[in-house]
């Protein structure tokens, strides 16, 4: 396994074409804007190298038996599903930020399952080359950015139906060694940390749409892909000076724009290739396994910015407040709801024909529809206990400023004890929370990352059995016998 400091240097032999600002980014690894995000994704690296969370972080492989960080592991039972919630929590609460390396960790326990119930219906061999592929990804330590969503164009329209063909990801030629795809995937988290990126189709395709349903990994660096990083609220306060206005003093996560400009895949990194009446189970799959994710990182996420809340609070005298404490306790209530529905879709989870285990798709869904709700009131009740100093304080140049530093101090102290700068500090990491760059992350993301609220509706309607509900509601009220 990689130490951190292996991770981020690893990274620069990866030469990303990538643009910012308008500008192709020459070293991202030391950029500004974009370090913090590589920090975060160093956390999981860190933290499997320390014995207190050795259990958490690291596990045996079940392909080689040796011991690899649990980001690259295929789940072999329930209390796989648990640990990885624990761990996404553990993160969660080490960086307040999206670590990132979970787009590839679901989207390989997805591509495992599929491709092995693939191989047994149609007789391809995709299963062994993605086996083959993770079995790199486990030796090398290797982090992979899983790749679903499409620019998608008009959303009344299927992928061939629409005006541009390109709006979804698409195979335009077949060679004998290989094939060539053109397309984007949009949102795309982590893209910049990862050594590799994983694509796979983003809805359920039919027959008109075989060139659309295709999965593959290549290099993040092959000849052909270029990302446009995203822009996030405050982003350039971390080109300033100083610590303080960015909130969170190193991390934070990032997502982009990944154009794929007739890319050659060569066939031995070919998971998918036409066989749309798959498309709907890897869909299915990875969307459950995300949004099992998130009743662990955001909870971790919510666990920072109760504690910020709390401190806000003490630092301006109303932590004894009833109507305080009880705002917190309703934080506290809210976050654990999250996590309750990430441990339990885990422990209701059930084993693949590929020896895989997946989540409890139903309560998979039901944990992420929460999770589109309860950061939005956790971030509200921060907000009311933090005040509005927290939008109205001077930054951190003046606070430093010689004339007018010292008026700061003294008209923006909170109690007696408590230095004015940690009062400041934590309002500007829940700011960062709730509003900055983190809130990408911590609220937006909560509502659209891994589904928008809809595609969890449509898929508890489906995995809801309502025809059994009726049925028990007919024999209790006789009107059918049991
Ligand atoms: Fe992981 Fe959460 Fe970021 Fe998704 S949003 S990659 S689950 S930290
Ligand atoms: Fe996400």
């Amino acid at each position: 396994m990689l130490s951190a400091e292996q991770y981020i240097e690893s990274l620069r032999d990866v030469k990303y074409k990538v643009y910012l600002f308008g500008e192709l980014v020459d070293n991202p690894v030391d950029h500004p804007i974009i370090r913090p995000s590589i920090n975060a994704v160093a956390k999981s690296y860190e933290l499997a190298g320390e014995k207190q969370h050795e259990e958490l972080m690291t596990v045996k492989s079940s392909l080689t038996g040796k011991r690899i960080n649990r980001f690259t592991h295929l789940h072999q039972g329930c209390e796989d599903l648990i640990n990885k919630i624990k761990m996404q929590r553990l993160l969660g609460q080490k960086t307040a930020a999206c670590f990132q390396r979970c787009v590839g960790f679901d989207a390989f326990n997805a591509v495992d399952s599929v491709t092995c119930e693939m191989d047994h219906e149609l007789g391809t061999d995709y299963h062994k080359r993605f086996r083959d592929f993770l079995l790199q990804v486990q030796e090398k330590d290797l982090v992979v950015d899983g790749a679903m969503t499409d620019p998608k164009g008009d959303r009344s329209l299927r992928p061939h139906q629409q005006a541009d063909p390109d709006l979804y990801l698409r195979v335009v030629d077949k060679r004998s060694n290989g094939i060539v795809v053109r397309g984007a995937k949009a949102h795309q988290t982590g893209a910049l940390s990862s050594h590799e990126i994983l694509v796979m189709p983003t809805v359920a395709m039919g027959e008109e749409d075989a060139d659309y349903a295709v999965s593959f990994a290549v290099p993040s660096d092959s000849p052909g892909i270029t990302y446009i990083y995203g822009r996030q609220s405050c982003d350039t306060r971390k080109l300033e000076e100083g610590t303080m206005d960015v909130g969170n003093c190193r991390y934070g996560g990032h997502e982009c724009l990944v154009v794929f400009e007739d890319l050659f895949v060569p066939h031995e990194r070919v998971f998918m290739c036409g066989e749309y009446s798959f498309t709907a189970a890897l869909v299915e799959r990875f969307a459950a396994y995300h949004r099992q994710s998130y009743g662990g990182c955001k909870v971790g996420v919510g666990d920072v910015l109760i504690g910020a809340a709390a401190l806000a609070a003490e630092y301006n005298g109303a932590a004894k407040a009833s109507h305080v404490r009880d705002k917190i306790i309703e934080m506290l209530h809210l976050n654990e709801t999250l996590f309750a529905c990430g441990l339990a879709c885990s422990g209701q989870g059930a084993p693949t024909a590929s020896g895989t285990y997946l989540v409890d798709m139903l309560l998979a869904n039901v944990c992420k529809q929460n999770v589109t709700r309860f950061p939005y009131e956790i971030a509200r009740l921060a907000e009311d206990i933090a005040g509005g100093l927290m939008v109205t304080m001077p930054s951190e140049k003046d606070f430093r400023h010689p004339l007018v530093g010292p008026l700061l101090e003294k008209y923006l102290k909170g109690v007696g004890d408590v230095p004015t700068e940690h009062r400041l500090r934590v309002l500007r990491l829940i700011e960062n929370l709730t509003l900055g760059a983190a809130a990408v992350g911590y609220r937006t993301e909560s509502l659209h990352g891994a589904g928008s609220p809809q595609a969890q509706r449509i898929m508890i309607q489906r995995q809801g059995n309502l025809e059994e509900k009726k049925k028990l509601a007919r024999i209790i009220a006789g009107i059918e016998k049991e």
